[in-house]
């Protein structure tokens, strides 16, 4: 299969392509505007392959965009490009909006003019997947209850809002056009090449580096986490197995409070690493608590009995076997993340590198 993806040099974007290149025969097309959230370092292990190219465009650009399409032929599109971070949309949504939404509608119109010029037989074996987030549920408070495919739409913060409205549109597009989409909505994603501004990678860099951990409000937060290749197979999965039209909850079992995932973090790192910072016995000691995010969900969890009853996917990972992967790699990859918190890993992109 011919798969272009958007977002590719993002995080879990680059754990999909490192996935497919390692697991599959397909040919990877990655399309990226290359943001701050975008770095190639990530694609190292793949770049040479003779299955990957890469191209640097933005999914705004709507001439681009065909451009690009037209060039490569995609058999599936699975778009992630997207901008992810909450904080960001709470202090600017308006990137949120032009990527997140009209970035996704520019898609999928391109989309829908390539697939209509195709044969019925490729047409109908052709998908559009979007990548999305269990935040476009909102929040659960204290109930026992998970999110299924079933529960209605109530997102909370400008980004939650932003993917839930590029979900409706995907399904429009699907249900009015004919387009075999299909849609995955997934909790929280960990695991390496995460951007340094996401909750773990920032507690172990800001942990490495003696500087306070920062944990909102009062850190009973609960969320469901996932590591980030146990996504991506979940992903081919969907993309591959899925019935066009449906929607896939991912999860992966793992509820936790914000507070218990940065002591895990310490604990780990209170074993692994000798050399603590100076006035600290143990990195538990730099937790801090600061003001809660406004509209803070209270709690995230996932019923994803679909996806492994019908698709026969389930994670791998356990929360402390994943998490225990995650800080190791932190620690073995410290030119990745420091060349990320110097900025040198946008060089690149401007041709200095
Ligand atoms: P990320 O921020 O790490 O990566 C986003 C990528 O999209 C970057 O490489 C960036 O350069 C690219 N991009 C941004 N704007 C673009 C544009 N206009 N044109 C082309 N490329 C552009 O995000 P992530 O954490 O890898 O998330 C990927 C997708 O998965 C997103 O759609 C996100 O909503 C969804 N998701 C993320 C999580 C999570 O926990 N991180 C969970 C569920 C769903």
């Amino acid at each position: 299969m011919r798969l272009l993806v958007t977002g590719g040099a993002g995080f879990i974007g680059s754990a999909v392509i490192r996935y497919v290149i390692e697991h599959t025969e397909d040919e990877v097309f990655n399309l990226d505007a290359l943001t701050y959230a975008g770095n190639l370092a990530s694609l190292s292990a793949v770049a040479d392959s003779p299955r990957y190219q890469f191209v640097q465009a933005d999914i705004c650009n709507l001439l681009e965009l065909r451009a690009v399409v037209t060039r490569f032929q995609p058999d599936a599109i699975m778009h992630l490009a997207a901008e992810s971070h909450v904080d960001r949309s709470i202090d600017g949504p308006a990137d949120f909006i032009q990527t997140n939404v009209v970035g996704t509608f520019n898609l999928l119109e391109v989309v829908r003019d390539y697939v209509q010029a195709m044969p019925p037989e490729r047409a109908a074996a052709f998908r559009f997947h979007h990548v999305s987030t269990d935040e476009v549920f909102g929040d659960l408070g204290l109930s026992a209850v998970k999110f299924t495919e079933q529960t209605a739409y109530a997102p909370s913060s400008p980004y939650a809002a932003s993917k839930a409205a590029a979900d409706h549109l995907v399904r429009a597009w699907g249900r009015t056009y004919g387009l075999p989409i299909v849609v995955s909505n997934c909790s929280n994603n960990y695991g390496p090449c995460q951007f340094p501004e996401k909750l773990i990678p920032h507690i172990i860099l800001n942990a490495l580096q003696g500087k306070p951990l920062p944990v909102y409000g009062d850190g009973l937060q609960v969320r469901d986490w996932l590591y980030v290749d146990d996504h991506a197979a979940a992903l081919y999965r969907v993309l591959t197995a899925g019935q066009a039209g449906e929607t896939y909850n991912i999860g992966g079992h793992n509820e936790q409070t914000n507070l218990d995932v940065v002591n895990a973090i310490c604990d780990l790192l209170n074993t692994l690493v000798d050399n603590k910072p100076v006035g600290i016995a143990r990195f538990n000691d730099l937790i801090t608590f600061v003001d809660d995010r406004p509209g803070h969900d209270v709690r995230y969890a996932i019923d994803a009995s679909k996806i492994q009853h019908e698709l026969g996917w389930q994670p791998k990972e356990t929360f402390a076997s994943g998490l225990a992967k995650t800080v190791r790699w932190y620690l073995a990859n410290e030119p990745w993340w420091q060349d990320v918190l110097n900025g040198n890993y946008q060089l690149e992109r401007i041709g200095m590198n």
